[in-house]
């Protein structure tokens, strides 16, 4: 079933989770000992991240260095059949530009349409490692709204082979990102959101919004996406704060503002557990707040802390 059909067809706020594929070298049984505990709270669908691949420097047995390629988190296509098929649950492949060609991009698409997967969030990715800037591939996408209009085309039966007439149509829901405190790259707010509502022009049905701590940032974003004539579907991503190095690491990456008092409680906590419980208390806080107000669809990060999340869910659902 389509995300925005689970969102049209509820009479309440719905839950979902987004996990990362494992690491190369992992059997998918890490993953699922990661969502099992989770499912007791029914999820609607789940989302599943992909990973370029990036270049990393290895010592040959000559001793010289040579700069090799490699995808740490490979199989974001079999982990999504894998999880449909073994939860009988939705899952939602994240698809990015970054590192693919169209053409690549057009198979995986054909991949997700014969595995029976409807559903897709459409992202660019970030620069390659090592890379200052975001660099698409040759004959690759560039925005994420040129994947965005190459998975719609599909849906429309336009391959790039110009010569298939007739050609099957595709029924993919997209959805895309947005960001309540702007993406970095973008020199105003303004000028972002008006690339988002370029995105939802183009056939975007929904929005999931990039992790924010501050629900009052969420609330404004949601406020001028609408003034801005941005109607459909906008879904809070949250992450627990787990541990004292996120307070400097999760805005520099993120571009999220953290609040005075969550940065407080976890500077006051002198135990890993006391940290881990103030994440919780603030992802509990957080959550509850948004569902009373009416969102959608509550959206959890879950990356590795399945317990929080856990802990914080079984006190909202
Ligand atoms: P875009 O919408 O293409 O926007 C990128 C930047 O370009 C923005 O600053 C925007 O304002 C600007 N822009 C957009 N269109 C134009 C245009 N036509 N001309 C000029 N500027 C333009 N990354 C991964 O690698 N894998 C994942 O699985 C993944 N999942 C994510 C899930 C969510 C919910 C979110 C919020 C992010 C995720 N990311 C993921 C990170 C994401 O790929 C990065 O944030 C990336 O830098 C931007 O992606 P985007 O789809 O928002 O890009």
């Amino acid at each position: 079933m389509k995300v925005i059909d689970y969102i049209n067809q509820a009479k309440d706020t719905i839950l979902s989770y987004e996990v990362l594929p494992p690491l190369k070298g992992k059997n998918i049984n890490s993953l699922f000992q990661h969502l099992d505990p989770l499912m007791e709270f029914k999820p609607s669908f789940i989302n599943v991240t992909y990973h370029r691949s990036e270049h990393v420097s290895k010592q040959q047995q000559d001793g010289s260095v040579e700069r090799v390629e490699v995808r740490k988190r490979p199989g974001t296509v079999g982990i999504c059949a894998a999880i449909m098929n073994h939860y009988q649950v939705d899952a939602v492949p994240h698809l990015i530009c970054g590192g693919f060609t169209k053409r690549e991009t057009e198979d995986a698409l054909i991949d997700l349409n014969f595995l029976g997967i409807d559903n897709v969030l459409v992202l660019r990715g970030d620069a390659a490692k090592g890379d200052s800037e975001f660099v698409p591939m040759p004959n690759g996408n560039n925005y994420a709204i040129d994947l965005l209009r190459q998975a719609d085309r599909l849906n429309k039966g336009l391959y790039l082979e110009e010569d298939i007439l007739d050609g099957f149509k595709t029924n993919f829901c997209l959805g895309v990102a947005g960001y309540p405190e702007k993406h970095f790259e973008a020199t105003s707010l303004e000028e972002d959101l008006g690339h988002l509502k370029a995105k939802v022009d183009a056939g975007a049905e929904y929005i999931v919004t990039q992790m924010f701590f501050d629900n009052a940032k969420y609330f404004d974003f949601v406020d001028r996406c609408r003034a801005a004539g941005i109607m459909v579907p906008i879904v809070p991503g949250l992450k627990p704060l787990t541990n004292k190095k996120q307070l400097s690491a999760i805005p520099r990456i993120f571009n999220v503002e953290l609040p005075q008092d969550l940065v407080n409680a976890m500077n006051n906590s002198t135990t890993d557990e006391g940290c881990e419980k103030v994440g919780e208390e603030w992802l509990t806080y957080q959550s509850k707040e948004l569902k009373k107000a009416g969102v959608p669809v509550l959206h959890y990060y879950t990356l590795g802390k399945p317990k929080i999340v856990y802990n914080a869910v079984s006190q909202v659902f």
